[in-house]
């Protein structure tokens, strides 16, 4: 095991930590009062100094116009990243792109890459991935009601989507839908690509979500696929593969996840600590950091985050290595501590600021609002404890005598 950080990244974690503390942090007042598509403008001449800086997708593979960092190290830059909500978009490696590309890069044709990979690693276009269904549970995706039937050189797409993040604005959608219904359940859909302009692909709208509808790139929207009818070289990957990929797809990105939320933790906890420093609780001038409580708060979070950040990074160090197959167990692992660590440290910086932690004069509040739903996308954590825990309790088989000494022999 080895996370030690060439003298290459450790520059580049630099540079990055300078342009998120000096270019990105200041323009948050205003992200979160104005909204996304107002801010578009300058978030593009931040992109241009990214690229100037030559750090534009850096996750992405070289041959594609990205970085090709390895995931140890575009871990690490995500947690830079993740220190601001508009980090990963500026830097070009935000979700669902970032997955998309890989689905692209891995199973396109020639055709597919030259029309959707090259522009979308270029940021000339943007995407969105759409599998979860309104009637359906989406823990467990084998049960889609969306259906993708043959007619002549076309699929004709029928069905109802909902959470697709980023569909405002994408130029196309990764669509999961049943095309082979008579095979075996997990071979029986496939992932089409559907230009998002194509007639019966009607965006009802973006779904509000906790007060807020967003908008562009930062909303999910609810889509009716209506005799949506694409050409079948459409098709992404073999037919009948859709789950084999989106499993392909979900290990890498939770590790991209994961470490976004590791970048939101750090953020908080530096939040937390200065207010406790500098917050005046009594006459004679004691802070709010001489309280026990809030030092407990302090340690423990600390704590909290170093274990969740070495899972993380081992994690994605086992798929570098040995690939997403056996680091498994990790990646469940890591989904739900991560992300309930993210949301401890975020709660209680937030209850450290009190009544300020409710406004958007921090940006605690966003945290705590848009980040709820980590335990729920990705797999929601209960599905993937239960899944471990099965993966785990196979190792050791009943037994008629559990757990008793053999009698000695005498
Ligand atoms: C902000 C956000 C962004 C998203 N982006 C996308 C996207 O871009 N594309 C896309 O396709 N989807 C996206 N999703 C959808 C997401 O993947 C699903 O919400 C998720 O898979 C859960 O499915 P569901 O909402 O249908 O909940 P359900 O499947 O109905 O589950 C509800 C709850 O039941 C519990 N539960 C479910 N199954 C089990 C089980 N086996 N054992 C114990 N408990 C269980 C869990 O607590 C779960 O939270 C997004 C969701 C959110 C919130």
């Amino acid at each position: 095991m080895d996370f030690a950080i060439s003298e290459k990244m450790q520059t580049i974690l630099e540079m990055v930590n300078e342009f998120v503390d000096k270019e990105l942090i200041p323009l948050e007042p205003e992200f979160v009062k104005r909204g996304f598509r107002e801010m578009l403008p300058v978030l593009r001449e931040k992109q241009e100094k990214v690229r100037r800086m030559e750090l534009w997708a850096p996750n992405f593979p070289k041959e594609c116009g990205g970085m090709g960092l390895s995931l140890v190290e575009h871990g690490l830059l995500s947690e830079a990243l993740g220190r601001t909500p508009i980090g990963h978009y500026v830097f070009w490696c935000q979700a669902p792109d970032a997955g998309n590309v890989e689905i692209l890069h891995l199973h396109g044709t020639p055709e597919q890459k030259e029309k959707y990979l090259k522009p979308l690693v270029a940021g000339k276009i943007r995407s969105c991935f759409a599998m979860t269904e309104v009637d359906l549970p989406g823990s467990n995706p084998v049960l889609l009601d969306t259906t993708a039937v043959k007619d002549g050189d076309d699929y004709v797409i029928n069905g109802h989507k909902w959470y697709t993040t980023a569909a405002d604005g994408a130029d196309f959608a990764i669509v999961m839908a049943v095309t082979n219904p008579e095979a075996p359940v997990y071979l029986n859909a496939s992932m089409i690509i559907v230009p998002t302009n194509t007639p019966g692909f009607n965006r009802i709208r973006n779904i509000p979500v906790m007060g807020h509808e967003g908008e562009d790139y930062f909303s999910h929207a609810e889509i009716l696929f209506q005799s949506c009818r694409v050409p079948r070289s459409n098709l992404l990957g073999p037919e009948g593969h859709g789950f084999v990929i989106a499993q392909e797809r979900l290990g890498p990105g939770r590790i991209h996840h994961c470490m976004r939320w590791l970048g939101i933790c750090k953020r908080a906890f530096e939040l937390m600590c200065r207010r406790a420093n500098s917050r005046i609780i009594t006459r004679d001038g004691k802070p709010l950091a001489s309280r026990q409580i809030i030092q407990a708060w302090v340690a423990e979070c600390a704590a909290e985050i170093a274990a969740a950040r070495l899972m993380t990074l081992y994690t994605a160090w086992r798929i570098d290595t040995e690939g997403a197959k056996a680091a498994r167990n990790d990646i469940s692992m890591i989904k739900f501590t991560v992300a309930n660590t993210m949301q401890r440290v975020v709660d209680r910086a937030l209850q450290v600021h009190g009544g300020l932690g409710m406004t958007d004069d921090t940006i605690l509040a966003f945290y705590y609002r848009h980040e709820r739903a980590s335990r729920i996308y990705d797999g929601a954590d209960e599905v993937h404890k239960a899944s471990l825990a099965k993966r785990i309790l196979q190792q050791y088989p009943a037994s008629s005598r559990p757990n008793l000494y053999q009698p000695r022999e005498r």
